[in-house]
């Protein structure tokens, strides 16, 4: 058993020798189709409700990881001629147990990232919609035939599978950011190592579960949980094909660097700051409804939340502060399983004291704090990780708080004169993932879209998550790499083209020697 006293948020304890005082669950690693808890090192996880440590998790060593690439590679070549229409069969059992399982995905979801239920069973829908299109693999891994193209020459593109690949991701969305990667990459007759955060580590696990159970034979699918240790023995592993990574900013960045000079494939998506401007002429209502779940749904804790609005001009600014002083009156948040609740806690306590020093670096340079969240305590979770929803006025683009993603409830609000200076510094900004405009103007929002330098635009949208079947990714510095995550591009990434150009000649027709480039003429 282990001193729990040793835990704390990101710092992993030894786990020998000391007595605890009650038995805590180990979230092990699930490899070669079963859970396996052997660890040297472990990790707390916490229930961000009430700041309790609920379980720990084991932290794979290098050695482990080697073991589990080994178990990958056994498994690649069956795997890869498994014909596609039987691994797509996989894909649509997971799909039905997916939603016969809903509910205990969201409580281990709530459990370890606090996010409400309602909001657990949205992240888990999008995760499967991206399974529903890898069921598409018979269809979108057809290839690509073009007959005759000399004398009795064929030839055609296919695209077969890279070997072993692996995912990284992040705490935020525990199932969904998964399931963007490894439906689409195991479809496609890879071998996958998903590494989930250590901090929400149970969901993978689980999802592994399910696909054992929905016939993806042993070692196809493996989970490890870890940290840098784990990352690091992945990225530098010469049978690890390819990385996809989701996840902040810097780490993408090392990740994508790392990779690519140990000559791997590499999509590493990171943070964001994501602008909403608001036109003069935007419907009102509408706009404070939707920042109102944009800002504060899962906490602010999405990569596609919007955390800055752009007011073009003082009476639209003014209008719409007073409605969502208003409005944030009424916003409810709490503990995961009470469906009255609009949102939950932070992820960790270093997480909850970074997003009130940001609040507290926006006031200092010279922003007004119209509705401070920094105190606020939910009745029966005093000890939780929580920020209330949070407004902040009067920001300008020298701020901290407005330089830097603060990943938390906080919507800050800029005023500018024109739509032209919003879209200024939207494109100066360093982060380009979404972003949004609320107008009735036709020709506004067309211009807008067309010069934004941002990768998911919104029009009177303001969560412009792409469906499965589009693709995912930022621009600038959030998003390294050439491929976006899943849909087409996820096709792309997860395989290799291989152009064949084949001749059977009759057996009169003998070829003559051709020393010249061969062409048609
Ligand atoms: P994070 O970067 O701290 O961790 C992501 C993953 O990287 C985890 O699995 C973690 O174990 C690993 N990791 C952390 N530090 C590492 C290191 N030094 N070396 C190697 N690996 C390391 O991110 P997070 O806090 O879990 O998630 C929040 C961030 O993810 C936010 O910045 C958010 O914007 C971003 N995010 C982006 C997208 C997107 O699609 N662009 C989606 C979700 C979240």
């Amino acid at each position: 058993m282990n001193n729990l006293e040793n835990f704390s948020d990101g710092e992993p304890s030894n786990t020998e020798t000391v007595e605890a005082v009650q038995p805590i669950t180990l979230v092990g690693h699930f490899i070669q189709g079963g859970l396996v808890s052997k660890t040297s090192r472990t990790q707390a996880v916490y229930h961000p409700a009430t700041g309790a440590i609920s379980k720990e998790v084991a932290l794979a060593d290098s050695d482990l990881v080697n073991h589990v690439v080994h178990i990958a590679q056994q498994a690649f070549p069956a795997w890869r001629d498994t014909p596609v229409i039987k691994r797509a069969r996989v894909m649509f059992k997971f799909k039905q147990l997916l939603e016969d399982n809903a509910e205990k995905l969201c409580e281990l979801i709530g459990q370890e990232h606090g996010k409400i239920c309602h909001d657990a069973q949205g992240e888990l829908q999008r995760g499967i919609e991206n399974v529903e299109y890898a069921c598409g693999a018979p269809e979108f891994l057809k290839g690509e035939y073009s007959k005759n193209v000399g004398p009795d020459i064929d030839s055609w593109s296919e695209f077969q599978p890279l070997g072993v690949v692996a995912g990284i991701t992040p705490f935020n969305f525990p199932a969904m950011v998964p399931l963007w990667m490894f439906p689409m990459a195991i479809v496609c007759g890879n071998c996958f190592i998903l590494k989930p955060s250590e901090k929400t580590p149970s969901a993978a696990l689980y999802l592994a579960e399910l696909l054992k159970q929905a016939g993806l034979p042993d070692g196809v699918f493996n989970v490890i949980n870890g940290d840098k240790q784990a990352v690091d023995a992945l990225l530098h592993h010469p049978n690890i094909q390819a990385i996809s990574f989701v996840g902040s900013t810097p780490i993408a960045e090392y990740i994508y660097r790392t990779a690519t000079s140990a000559g791997k494939r590499c999509q590493a998506l990171g943070g964001a700051k994501n602008h909403a401007i608001i036109m003069p002429d935007a419907d009102i209502d509408n706009v404070v409804n939707s920042l109102l779940g944009a800002a504060f749904g899962s906490s602010g804790e999405r990569c596609m939340a919007l955390s800055v609005a752009v007011a073009i001009g003082d009476e639209i600014a003014d209008l719409v502060i007073e409605k969502l002083t208003h409005e944030m009156q009424q916003l409810k948040f709490g503990h995961y399983t009470d469906q009255q609740n609009d949102f939950g806690p932070l992820i960790s306590q270093a997480h909850k004291d970074k997003v009130q020093a940001f609040i507290q670096s926006a006031e200092r340079q010279g922003a007004k704090i119209v509705v401070d969240g920094r105190d606020a305590k939910p009745v029966g979770y005093e000890t939780g990780f929580f920020v209330g929803p949070t407004l902040i006025d009067q920001v300008s683009s020298d701020m901290t708080s407005y330089q830097q993603e603060i990943f938390g409830p906080v919507l800050q609000v800029i005023r500018v004169e024109t739509m032209h200076e919003a879209m200024q510094l939207i494109n100066d900004h360093e982060y380009g993932n979404g972003t949004c405009i609320y107008t009735r103007d036709g020709e506004a929002a067309r211009y807008f879209s067309h010069h934004i330098q941002v990768g998911m635009v919104g029009i009177n949208v303001p969560l412009p998550v792409p469906v499965a079947y589009h693709s995912f990714g930022g621009w600038k510095r959030s998003l390294f790499g050439d491929l976006y995550a899943y849909g087409p591009d996820g096709v792309r990434f997860y395989t290799r083209r291989k152009t064949i150009t084949q001749r059977w000649p009759s057996t009169q027709i003998r070829e003559a020697k051709q020393f010249s480039m061969p062409t048609l003429n």
